[in-house]
């Protein structure tokens, strides 16, 4: 991220100067507050053994009892993977396979990635296929969601706490606790410290004046690997081959196909059944309003205000400031401000927890199987939904916060 003393925001693009940070010490950028580099503190050391700690944890949750539930005497045990491959059986792919990435595979192979390159920098010394490793750790993190996981459980269990006795077992506080250790190691270890320390920048590497953006000064920054080179007729970083962004006027356009795509299965996703409950014999389906209204009818009024915010708000608010934020990048309204930067980030940083009500079905359908007497089933508004909080997440990724600072820029100087 540095060039000699000056450090290139990763959100809005601007170059400032930094002094020398004491240890645990944040610089944030002048212009968008985004964090942009942190003084000293965290050893390599410390990495490995959290990253461990963490890949055991996870290892511990997935081999014991995870959760027990039992209705008049009829119940059985569950694993941790039992949330996603009950969901295969029942022939609902799409969700199964985004339940267990979501939570176990994409979660566990970022931390046998940052263990990697860790044990790398704490050994001085780059490891075979390291390069490869440090790749794909970026695009992975922003789909780890054991944090949301555990509130969609939490959800779960106060929903049918009246109705059954569930136990927490052994397994449910490892995964807990291996949740507490993820949100550590992705604070503490960032896959462009690698490239740092074992390919320099050297000849590439740019010399930026502070107080304009890297683009106007005809460079470019990369948020791979942190290296700021000059952009002329370059599509990639030269350094770790990390593909620079399309065009404007590309991204637009696919930033446009996702939200629209997301906007029109928002309409299964909230008119049809997202869950359908047996009991004695009878079917119930639901949808995610109607069970809304049943929490608020049975008293539950924390779970339906987080089932409404998260299912209901968040989804529509998301393609509503998105779409509101493309509008004006399309129209080159002068309108467009650095605080369109903030909603930008909002709706990045609030989009992942609309999971909570798909890991809600996945935990109930998994869990609550008692034949006639009670069971759970996810409905057809399930893969709907997952699918609109997968593709207003791609949205939000697609559409760039360099664009919204770019476009100020020009508005700026105009
Ligand atoms: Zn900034
Ligand atoms: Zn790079």
């Amino acid at each position: 991220m540095s060039t000699a003393e000056s450090h290139v925001c990763p959100v809005c693009d601007w170059v400032c100067e930094v002094p020398h940070l004491a240890a645990w010490q944040r610089a944030r950028c002048p212009r968008c507050a985004h964090r942009i580099t942190r003084g000293g503190g965290r050893t390599h050391a410390g990495t490995v053994a959290l990253s461990l700690a963490g890949l055991i944890l996870l290892g511990l949750s997935v081999s014991f009892d995870f959760l027990s539930f039992d209705v008049q005497g009829r119940g059985h045990t569950i694993a941790l993977l039992d949330a996603g491959t009950v969901l295969l059986d029942q022939a609902f792919l799409f969700l199964g396979l985004l339940v267990l990435a979501t939570t176990v595979f994409l979660p566990g192979l970022y931390l046998a990635g940052a263990l990697y390159l860790s044990l790398a920098l704490a050994r001085d010394r780059p490891l075979p296929g390291s390069m490869t490793v440090s790749r794909w750790l970026s695009p992975i993190e922003p789909w780890m969601m054991s944090d949301v996981f555990i509130v969609g459980i939490l959800v779960s269990l106060i929903k049918i706490v009246t109705m059954a006795n569930v136990v927490l077992e052994p397994a449910f506080y490892t995964f807990c606790a291996y949740s507490v250790v993820m949100l550590a190691v992705t604070g503490r270890f960032h896959p462009a410290d690698y490239w740092q320390r074992f390919v320099p920048a050297g000849r590439w590497a740019a010399r930026l004046r502070p107080g304009a953006s890297a683009a106007a000064q005809d460079c470019a920054f990369c948020r791979a690997c942190g290296l700021t080179f000059a952009a002329a007729n370059r599509h990639a970083c030269p350094r770790c081959r990390h593909r620079l962004p399309a065009p404007a006027h590309l991204r637009l356009q696919r930033t446009w196909a996702l939200l629209l795509a997301a906007a029109v299965l928002l309409l299964p996703a909230n008119f049809l059944p997202i869950m359908a409950t047996v009991s004695l014999g009878y079917t119930t389906p639901a949808t995610i309003i109607g069970g809304v209204v049943h929490m608020v009818e049975t008293g539950s009024w924390p779970i339906a205000v987080i089932i409404f915010v998260a299912s209901i708000v968040v989804p529509m608010a998301k393609i509503g400031m998105l779409g509101w934020l493309c509008l004006k990048l399309q129209t080159g309204r002068p309108a467009a401000r650095l605080g369109d930067l903030r909603v930008y980030r909002l709706t990045e940083i609030i989009g992942r927890w609309s999971m909570i009500d798909i890991f809600v079905v996945a935990v109930l359908t998994a869990l609550i199987q008692a034949g006639q007497y009670m069971a759970v089933a996810p409905g057809p508004a399930a893969a709907s939904f997952a699918a609109v909080v997968l593709l207003t997440m791609l949205a939000a990724q697609s559409l760039d916060p360099l664009l919204i600072a770019e476009r100020h820029e020009n508005h700026t100087a105009t």
